[in-house]
């Protein structure tokens, strides 16, 4: 079995059989934090979420499982998500769906979520900001014209 604390199985022919993360490493799934430092073991994990046939149960899971609870009592890596991302969910600010490293969405979610943002997402945010600067001169030229 993954990495479910054994108190809140529930019976095995449900959708956990079909985890990706069945055989992957616990540790990737409960990292000690969640700030810069420990990114890698984060993203690596949610490389495998991303590729999980039942990431909405298993986030449906670990959203009913922590309930109210406030930001420090909840653990883990679950459906794509992060604790503070679960937070957000169930306070109604956040999305179920995390938004992908590499896109303006992704360094938005960086900044709203207090994570360290990724080269990937740094990259597409220049892009964005380099795009817009030159619709901008092109709008400016089009004026002067
Ligand atoms: S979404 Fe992630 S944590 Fe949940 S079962 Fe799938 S691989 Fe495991
Ligand atoms: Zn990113």
């Amino acid at each position: 079995m993954s990495h479910y604390s054994p108190d809140t199985l529930e019976p095995a022919d449900t959708w956990r059989k079909q985890a990706a993360c069945l055989d992957a490493d616990t540790r990737l799934f409960h990292p000690r934090g969640y700030d810069g430092r420990y990114m890698p073991i984060v993203s690596a994990a949610q490389a495998i979420c991303d590729r999980c046939p039942v990431a909405a149960q298993c986030l449906d899971f670990a959203l009913r499982s922590e309930g109210k609870a406030h930001g420090a009592l909840r653990h883990g890596i679950y459906g794509d998500t992060t604790p503070n991302d679960r937070l957000q969910i169930s306070r109604g600010t956040g999305s179920r769906k995390r938004a992908k490293c590499g896109t303006r969405s992704g360094y938005k979610a960086h900044h709203r979520l207090g994570t360290p943002v990724c080269g990937d997402c740094r990259k597409a945010n220049s892009a964005y900001v380099a795009a817009r600067i030159h619709d901008i001169d092109k709008t400016r030229g089009a004026a002067a014209a």
